[in-house]
């Protein structure tokens, strides 16, 4: 049986995390959790919200589901979610975004997968202060990291059937950064003759996203750009109840929604298990368990073609109604 890591969180993350293990279970499919606590309940305990073990059992495991872990501000302790990335160098961050059935949106045939680089970029925190009145961040890009991701992108496309990749930058002002970045892609794309292949600049992307969304197939991007696109497309399909993720790397995965915990509705049986249940259904698709992954996904879209939803998207279901109404779908 395979075994991975489950990660509930806190905030709304155990509730979300019941509904989910509960409608995976009722799929068929047996999984043995190992089930991993970590975030703001276990500091008293351990003295970090990240104790070795859950490192250590993501090792082990590969393969990790995460519900929202929340980090105290201001009491000195690293970001939980940021720590996990560098420990297990998870290179890739996932967002794919799809419309969901009677979820009102502008746009009705999204199905967007935004590929973001994880590790470098502006984010890799070179920065320095030359004066009272200036700062200066430098923005880091190498072939080694620019090439992984481009070739993730590209055998993401290949192995869910999509037709094309598209690599977003802006080449034209940062010339020898971004450049590197667009040089890296071009070359990958050498190995990848069925896949086709576009190149736009980030700020005509932007235009293009909200005019027509569905062109788009799959996006490869250094970190900023994808930071603020992936937020964008998650818009274009309905927001933070919907919004799944994962954070890939050359041995470990972690799928995670990319809402935070939600402490304002904690405890209330109202929290969208949604983006959660989605992750959930990535990660089964990684792991090849694609029969259940699709199973799964057909059940979620038939329980919001009948128009039930939790509260965040204006319906009347609680989580655990919403939950019990997926798992009815399964099986029929
Ligand atoms: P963080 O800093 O951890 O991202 P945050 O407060 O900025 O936390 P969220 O925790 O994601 O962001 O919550 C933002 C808003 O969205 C809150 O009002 C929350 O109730 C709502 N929200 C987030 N996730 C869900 C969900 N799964 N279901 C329903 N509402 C949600």
């Amino acid at each position: 049986m395979k075994q991975i890591t489950l990660i509930n969180g806190d905030g709304i993350g155990p509730e979300i995390c019941d509904a989910v293990v509960k409608i995976i279970e009722a799929s068929g499919l047996k999984i043995n959790w190992d089930i991993q606590t970590a975030g703001a309940d276990v500091i008293e305990s351990e003295g970090t919200p990240l104790p070795e073990r859950v490192i250590n059992s993501i090792k082990k495991n590969k393969v990790a589901l995460k519900a929202p872990v929340t980090t105290p501000i201001g009491k000195g302790f690293r970001s939980v979610n940021v720590q996990l990335r560098k420990e297990l160098d998870l290179y890739a961050n996932l967002r794919p975004c799809k419309n969901l059935p009677n979820v009102n949106t502008k746009f009705s045939n999204v199905d967007i997968v935004v590929v973001r680089e994880n590790t470098e970029d502006l984010y890799a925190g070179i920065e320095r202060q030359i004066d009272a009145d200036t700062a200066e961040s430098i923005k880091l890009i190498t072939r080694k990291a620019s090439e992984r991701i481009c070739r993730f992108a590209f055998d993401y496309a290949v192995k869910n059937n999509r037709k094309e990749v598209c690599v977003v930058t802006k080449a034209n002002i940062m010339k020898l950064s971004d450049g590197l970045f667009l040089d890296c892609f071009r070359n990958i794309a050498l190995s990848y003759p069925d896949i086709n292949k576009r190149e736009i600049l980030v700020d005509n992307l932007c235009m293009q996203l909200v005019q027509n969304p569905a062109q788009f197939d799959v996006l490869v991007l250094p970190n900023l750009y994808g930071d603020i696109v992936s937020d964008l497309c998650a818009g274009l399909v309905g927001g933070l109840g919907i919004a799944q993720g994962a954070n890939i790397g050359a041995d470990c995965a972690v799928f995670e929604p990319v809402h935070g915990s939600a402490p304002d509705i904690k405890g209330q049986n109202k929290a969208n298990p949604t983006a959660l249940l989605l992750s959930a259904v990535e990660m089964l698709k990684y792991i090849n368990e694609n029969h259940y992954a699709v199973k799964i996904e057909r059940a979620l879209f038939k329980t919001f073609e009948q128009g039930i939803y939790t509260c965040d998207l204006g319906g009347q279901a609680s989580t655990t109604e919403f939950a019990d109404a997926v798992i009815k779908n399964l099986n029929q």
